[in-house]
């Protein structure tokens, strides 16, 4: 293996690989032109590129919040409202405490943390409008450094002497929603106008925080990713109704905002799963953070017997790690859904629900971004792979190659 190997515009993987939608496991020689998935080839490669573990599709975390890693476990047993509702919940107040240095350390932590639990993607609710979404762009900035060549070289690895590149190395990726500070109508639709400028859309706390105009205005002037939490716990459902005469997630469907997606979900009636598909909205389910808030756990099954599209996401890093290793086995536990569809939600769905064109499989046409899982006691002698996946693998079961900082 030499470095010309890599700068060719085909690349070929030789390995085990979880191929299509089904997770086929199949081993060969994938061929990667140009960064896009050919397929797999019977001809004979000199010059493959040998990976010992097993290749799955990238994993993606459809929801966090990365600014709240540098409080990580305040307020333990505290109730939901307590930590997080703004402006005075526990979360805010200690936020307003940290030093920017402090906010841009606690987040190139979580991309660490991110990094090494395998997730190449992840939708971020950046809260405090402009400023919170510059924080996370100056410390992706900064995260990005330890990916120079420079600073990685060449290494003898389990694919033998490989240079460190894009297929190997990649940094997990943010997709910015960012979140507005104002109310006053025209400042508002300013700021949406800045926000939109340089983040990936809006992701809003819940609707209650908003009257039905300024929902309204933010739908309008968002042209992007518009996102928003929803049914996360009975409260939020009883000031909603009290207040609106009906759910959060009935009071987005009769606005007509439209949500590209919705978090949460925690409670759902069959109407709202039937409103959900008819609406044809996506939903990110946090089911681990929900639990660790006391809040209760989504049904996950009406919205599967809806034939919603659903997502993961893990939701605060101050309350939950971001990883979907962790989320996946969860949900196996809890609700015993097939293990594949599991590790649909966070690969192709998520993919979908974030708008990520061709990300998601190992298919041909796809994109060659790939999750490598190690060769280790977790996946060995496995009689299901999916299965042994999503319930045994953890951080120490991912190649990453940056984690020894
Ligand atoms: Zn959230």
């Amino acid at each position: 293996m030499n470095k010309n190997t890599l700068d060719r515009d085909t690349i070929y993987l030789k390995s085990n690989f979880l191929y299509g939608k089904d997770f086929e496991y199949k081993r060969g020689i994938l061929a990667v032109e140009e960064g896009i998935i050919k397929g797999f080839t019977r001809e004979h490669i000199r010059d493959t590129i040998n990976y010992k573990g097993i290749v799955i599709p990238p994993l993606i975390n459809a929801h966090t919040h990365i600014g709240d890693n540098a409080i990580k476990d305040i307020g333990i047993n505290k109730t939901l409202d307590d930590l997080v509702k703004p402006p005075n919940g526990l979360k805010h107040r200690f936020l307003n405490s940290c030093s920017e240095e402090q906010l841009i350390n606690g987040i190139i932590d979580g991309l660490h943390d991110l990094k090494s639990n395998g997730i190449l993607y992840f939708c971020d609710f950046r809260e405090n409008g402009i400023t919170g979404i510059d924080l996370l762009k100056r410390a992706f900035a900064k995260f990005k450094e330890y990916f120079t060549e420079e600073y990685l070289g060449w290494s003898n690895t389990l694919c033998g002497d490989i240079q460190f590149n894009n297929l190997f190395n990649m940094p997990p990726s943010p997709i910015i929603l960012g979140r507005p500070t104002t109310s006053n109508i025209e400042e508002l639709k300013k700021e949406i106008r800045e926000i939109l400028k340089v983040a990936d859309g809006i992701g809003l706390s819940g609707c209650n925080e908003y009257s039905d105009e300024e929902l309204k205005i933010i739908r309008k002037e968002d042209y992007k990713i518009f996102s928003i939490h929803a049914n996360e716990h009975e409260n939020s459902i009883k000031y909603s109704k009290e207040t609106y005469g009906k759910s959060e997630i009935e009071r987005i469907i009769d606005l007509k905002i439209n949500p590209t997606f919705i978090i949460h979900a925690t409670h759902t009636t069959p109407y709202e799963g039937e409103i959900l598909r008819e609406y044809n909205i996506p939903v990110v389910v946090c089911p681990r953070a929900n639990a660790s808030f006391n809040v209760g756990l989504p049904d996950i099954h009406n919205l599967l017997r809806n034939n919603i599209l659903i997502g993961l996401g893990t939701d605060n890093f101050m309350a939950n790690s971001p990883s979907i290793f962790k989320e996946m086995d969860f949900i196996y536990k809890i609700y015993h859904i097939d293990p594949k569809e599991i590790l649909r939600f966070a690969t192709i769905n998520n993919g979908k629900i974030l708008g990520l064109e061709g990300v998601g499989l190992i298919e041909e046409g796809y994109r060659g971004i790939f999750t490598f899982i190690k060769d280790t006691p977790s996946i060995r002698y496995s009689k299901n792979i999916v299965a042994s996946i999503i319930t045994r693998c953890e951080r120490g079961d991912i190649y990453n190659f940056i984690v020894d900082r």
